[in-house]
This record gives structure tokens, sequence and C-alpha cells, in this order.
């Protein structure tokens, strides 16, 4: 499902940045709702903890499959980083700073929860139980921490860390943190020199999650628009199409796109909609290598997230698994014209309510651009949040009745006549209990100790958890996150049976789930393989492709409209255009 606040990405933010405090780096408005103690002055949130037993128990695995010491595992993590963004070297300064703490204490066969707490890169808060990913040992977690910690007692990263209120005050670290922090911060996609909200730059926003632009430095010149005079003297729409036949003297634009019902496709989303992945290589010690890393400065720049192969816009063939299949795809192989014209308006933490703060990113001209097909999907924070005392905190149907309208108010005011939004209900997350908790976590591959129901409970502990209603051990919790959810999709489906808008029709269906399993299993596979394994909770790549091909089914068979007809001209744009320009 979306998600929430980056939990994960911590595992290399802490890496690098041990103690920067997470709350700067991470996107969700969720978590500053969900706000946990954060680095100042010795006290360390729960991202950092989270972070820090990661590290550590990469480290640990990295030493016990190469049959090496700590050492030589800090140093063998070091050199797979690659070294874009100074990334290896900021890797060997926090080796610096913590490395001699760590390999001390792994030399004495302490687990990570334990070196974490020593490091006081955990720290169990008053009145709150001792947070742990492993099962704690014999002598307890108490006296095991006290232990520890005359080992590193005077060390040289607790003086370290008492100096600096954040690693971003390190002065090799400012240029970076600042960029990430600019990233994070502005809600508004990266934006171009010529400031329009396309660019021919894959990351930071750029084509990765809208068309790319062909024609940078001029906003005139954009993927979605209508034609400029029939592109004969340019590709104003970007779609590879323009110019003019020389046998007939029409241009191609007139000849193939006139009657072709074009359009574009446009999503309202969630970190599941911007699909959110972390590499399980990152943290799998027996299949790390030189590789495993290779895509972490595109990960870092793109917030985590691969809209480029997602279900609804990606684009490109899949390297993170399973293959790619998008609505995008489809309506372009559906009519040619309609190249490069996506928009993924997705963030991770995306719900119904900060979705009208980032719906205002969209980029449609109501008069010069062609109609849209929105997807509007915010399949989960609207019941999924770290606190305690979860269910207080999950949008109410009304709070979800009023957002939706704004949001559709607003979209009626920049779409183009012609328009189509269709409302995706919210996943049934108890699915992701039923499938994966008793299954090991990457990370407890090796050792054959650490299942999904540990990783749920130490992130619900750390108050970090992306969802403490249905990453919960507690059915009962479970339950009635599902219900709440089936109450806002029952709002969502209300609404496209009582409203109406100008500019575009409205429709409703439910989140696919059972659908994708199906279709997964009569392939053979299995339900757990359809989540991501890291997180254990988004929808993963086959989830993602084959999501794609059940909605699109369904679209084409109730609502066929909504596509648009299949454009004879198709096979001429290829044979004119080959691959128009690429994406
Ligand atoms: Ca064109």
């Amino acid at each position: 499902m979306r998600g929430h606040r980056q939990v994960f990405p911590s595992l290399f933010f802490s890496l690098l940045f041990l103690m920067l405090p997470m709350k700067e780096i991470s996107t969700s408005p969720l978590s500053v709702r969900a706000q946990p103690a954060m680095v100042s002055g010795g006290h360390h949130s729960g991202h950092t903890c989270l972070g820090c037993v990661l590290v550590v128990s990469v480290i640990e695995q990295l030493a016990m499959f190469h049959n090496s010491t700590a050492k030589e595992a800090l140093e063998r993590l070091c050199n797979y980083l690659p070294e874009i963004l100074n990334l290896q070297g900021l890797c060997y300064l926090v080796v610096e700073m913590f490395g001699p703490d760590i390999i001390k204490l792994l030399k004495d066969k302490v687990n990570a929860d334990v070196v974490c707490h020593a490091i006081k890169l955990c720290n169990q808060n008053a009145g709150q139980p001792f947070c742990h990913l492993y099962p704690p040992p014999e002598m307890g977690l108490n006296k095991a921490v006290r232990e520890a910690s005359r080992i590193v007692k005077n060390s040289k990263v607790l003086k370290n860390i008492a100096g600096f209120t954040s690693i971003c005050a390190f002065p090799p670290l400012v240029k970076l943190c600042e960029k990430i922090k600019y990233i994070i911060k502005n809600k508004l996609p990266y934006e171009d020199l010529d400031g329009d909200k396309f660019s021919a730059f894959p990351t930071l926003r750029g084509y990765h999650w809208r068309g790319r632009d062909c024609n940078e430095g001029t906003t005139t010149v954009y993927p979605g628009r209508r034609p400029d005079n029939w592109d004969v003297e340019r590709d104003s729409n970007c779609n590879g199409i323009w110019g003019v036949d020389p046998k007939d003297g029409i241009p191609y634009e007139k000849k193939f796109c006139e009657d072709a019902e074009s359009k574009g496709i446009i999503l309202l989303g969630d970190s599941a909609g911007a699909h959110f992945h972390i590499p399980p290589e990152w943290m799998t010690a027996a299949q790390m290598s030189l590789k495993s890393f290779s895509n972490l400065p595109v990960a870092l720049t793109n917030e985590f997230d691969w809209p480029h192969f997602s279900g609804i816009t990606g684009f490109l063939n899949s390297t993170i698994g399973g293959w790619t299949d998008s609505l995008y795809l489809r309506l372009h192989r559906r009519n040619r014209c309609n190249h490069r014209d996506f928009q993924n308006i997705s963030k991770n933490g995306g719900s119904s309510e900060n979705l009208l703060d980032l719906i205002k990113s969209l980029a449609r001209n109501q008069l010069l651009d062609n109609p849209a097909i929105v997807i509007y999907a915010s399949i989960g924070n609207d019941v999924c949040n770290g606190k305690p005392d979860t269910v207080a905190h999950m949008t109410t149907p009304q709070q979800m009745h009023s957002n939706v309208i704004k949001t559709l108010q607003y979209l009626n005011s920049q779409l183009p006549k012609g328009s189509h939004v269709i409302l995706t209900g919210l996943a049934d997350g108890r699915f992701l209990w039923d499938q994966l908790h008793s299954r090991y976590h990457p990370l407890g591959q090796l050792n054959k100790d650490v299942t999904y129901e540990q990783v749920y409970s130490f992130l619900s502990c750390l108050q970090i958890s992306p969802c403490n209603g249905w990453m919960s051990s507690n059915q009962t919790l479970r339950n009635l996150t599902s219900e709440r959810a089936l109450q806002l999709s029952n709002v969502l489906k209300e609404i496209t049976t009582s409203e109406t808008f100008a500019n575009f029709d409205l429709f409703y269906m439910d989140f696919p789930l059972e659908k994708i399993a199906d279709e997964w299993h009569k392939l053979g596979g299995e339900s757990w393989q359809l989540i991501e394994p890291v997180d254990g909770f988004h929808p993963n790549q086959i989830s993602a492709a084959l999501g794609a091909s059940v909605i699109w089914q369904k679209v084409l068979r109730e609502w066929p409209h909504v596509l648009g007809k299949e454009n004879p001209f198709n096979k001429q744009i290829e044979d004119v255009f080959k691959d128009q320009g690429g994406h």
C-alpha cells in the first residue's frame, strides 16, 4: 500500500547521516503528526534507531557470510557504495566515527539491538517498552545493554554525538543535506529552467515522473498540449509527431491525430502510486555486491520511488524484478498520439488530506491541452499512521468526503472538458499480516531470526510504523482498520453517484487486490510474493504490473469511452516516426 513516511530509507540515510534528524528527510506529512523524539542533545528518533539496527545487522551478517571480521565487513559495505555523490567518502566518515565501537561490540557477539542501545542511537524512553528487533539475549536486554555500555564507555563516538546536534553540521555534508532537504521540503515537483513542470532530467521529479520535455527553455512546448498549428514547424506536444507529409502536404499531426481522441494519464496518489521500493539486495548479506548499490543515487533522488516502473505511469523496463506494465503504456499503444502524456503526482504519505496540497503541482491547461484520465488512488494513508492510538488519528468519513470534494472541485477548475476521473477505493491491508507475519524478513533469512511479525512490532514500538492498524498482531485492530477503510471507500463510491462536474465524468472502482492475487495465482505465484519484501507493506513490481492489466480490462469493459478509440494510424506513425523520440 502506500506509504507513509519513509521508514526504510533511513537505513541509508542512517548509514550516511547517522545523526541527521529524520524528520527533516522524512517526506510524509504523517510523520509530522506522528513525531517521535528527535535527535538533539543525545535523544534519537525511532528512525535513527531503526537505521542503526539495520546497518549493524548488515555488518554483522556480512562478517558472518564472508567469515571475516566486523572491521572487514564495514569496509566491504563502504566499498559496495557508488562513488557518485561521494557516498563512499561519507560511508568512511561514518565508519571513522562509529566503526571502532561497533567492531568492539560485534567481536563480543553482541546483537544489533544491544549495540545500538549501547552506542545510544536507540534509547528507551521513560514509560516506553525496550524496542528490539531480535529475540532478547538470555541475560535480558537491560543487563546486556548495561554490559555493552561498559565496553564503549568514554568512546569517541559518544563524545562526537554530544558535540553535534545534527550530522548535517559536518562541513562535507552540508551541501548534500541541503539538497535533500530541498527536494523533500518542496511539495511541488521539480521545475526545470523554463519554469514549466516538465523536464529533460530524469530524477528529482523530472521525466521519471511526467513525460519528458522535448524543448527545455520553451514554456509553450510540453507533453499533453494540443498541437500548435498542427506541429507543422516543431513538435509542440513532444509526442514525436510533427512536420508535413511531402506526398500530400497534410501535416502529420492533422492526419494521424486529429480524430484520435488523444488524452493523457494522470495519477494522484501515494507511495504505492509513486512505487516505493527498497531493493532487498541492499540488506541481504548473501546477495550484496558492487552491483547492489548502483541504483542508490537514482533512489536517493527519486524519494525511493520508482514511478518509471509503476502501474499507472511506468514506461521503462523494470530493473527491480517483475516486469513493467502500466495504464500509460497501454493508452500509448492504443493511440500513439498520446506519447509522453503522463503525470505521476504522487507522494509517499499521500492521503486525501495532503493530496489537496500536492494536486497544485498538476500541469494541465484547460484551454490548450488534451483531456486527461485522472486516477485518484490514496489507498491507505487515511487509515494508516504510526500513533499508538492509531484509530483516533484515522480520517473520518466526513473528513474524507470534504477532502475529496475539494480535490474534485479543483480538478474541475483545471482539467480540459471531456476528461475522466476514476476514484480508487482503499486496499484491505489485512492481506499484509495474513501473508507475511510468520515469514522471514530479508534481514532474518541468514539466521532465521527475524520474521515480519518482529519487524512490525519493532516499528510500532519505535512509533514509526507506516501502519499501526494493519501491521499489528492485534486482530481486532486489523479488523477495525479495514472497517474504516471500507467506510472511506464507500464515501468515494457515494460521491460518484451523487456529484457531477462540468469538465469530467466520474467513476469508482475497488482497489483490485483480490483480482491481482487471482491473476498471480494463475501464473503459478503465491500471494506473499506480491508485497515489497523490505517494508512488508507496499505492493511490489509484480502487483503494479498485474494491477495495470486488471484496471485496464475493467475500464475497457465497463467504460470504454474513457480510453478513447484505437488509433488506425498507429502503424503509420511508427513507420514514419519510429520510437517517436523515445521516452
Ligand atoms: Ca506533436
